[in-house]
């Protein structure tokens, strides 16, 4: 009874831990990093549960990184056609459906990728959008934090964006200036995007 107890108790983690990383794909880098002989952690129960689940028997799942899991892991790595270094990186991560969709994976990205690009600042008076002071974005919002104009052609149009050091916005606004790897993103007022200036950020589009 204690056993069955156990393993139902390690199911419930491992279920929880799968749906926090469904939910939540920022807080899982952590979970992210490879895992080899020796390795124990929550990561390591929903590596072995995946494994034992496609028939590549790792033993019970424990958590713990060892002789079972590291022969599964081999197996597996050969018969899907990863190098067979038997530790658990993005590669096999993903052969394996365990990848989250995290932000700043170059290599490993679904949906969502992260560009290198140069933004400055403006905001919505006349100054910065001569002669359209005032106006809505070109796609009918409200300037202000938030609105990022973009180059259609390297963001689409209504992309939610995460830009390193500003924040969350959505590429809604073009302009004559922003052509290429070039945003330029809208503050509230004048002076803060003066102080903002033009820098090389990251830029993640959804
Ligand atoms: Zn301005």
């Amino acid at each position: 009874m204690l056993f069955k107890r156990l393993v139902t108790q390690i199911f419930i983690v491992a279920i929880l831990f799968t749906g926090i990383m469904v939910l939540n794909t920022n807080e899982v880098l952590a979970a992210d990093s490879n895992l080899s002989w020796g390795s124990r952690s929550d990561a390591v129960i929903t590596l072995q549960k995946s494994l034992n689940n496609q028939g590549y028997w790792c033993g019970n799942v424990d958590g713990i990184f060892g002789a079972k899991t590291y022969a599964a892991v081999v197996k597996y790595q050969k018969s899907a056609g990863i190098p067979t270094t038997g530790t658990v990186g993005p590669l096999t991560r993903q052969a394996l459906g365990l990848t989250s969709n995290s932000p700043d994976s170059t290599t490993v990205s679904r949906g969502a990728r992260t560009l290198s690009i140069v933004a400055s600042g403006y905001c919505s008076c006349n100054k910065c959008n001569y002669p359209y002071g005032g106006q809505p974005s070109y796609l009918g919002y409200p300037l202000g934090k938030g609105i990022i104009a973009v180059d259609p052609r390297v963001i689409p149009m209504g992309s939610k964006l995460y830009v390193e050091g500003y924040g969350s916005g959505i590429a809604a606004d073009q302009g004559n200036a922003i052509k290429g790897n070039r945003i330029d993103l809208c503050f509230s007022s004048h002076q803060e995007a003066l102080n903002w200036g033009i820098k090389t950020v990251k830029v993640t589009i959804y």
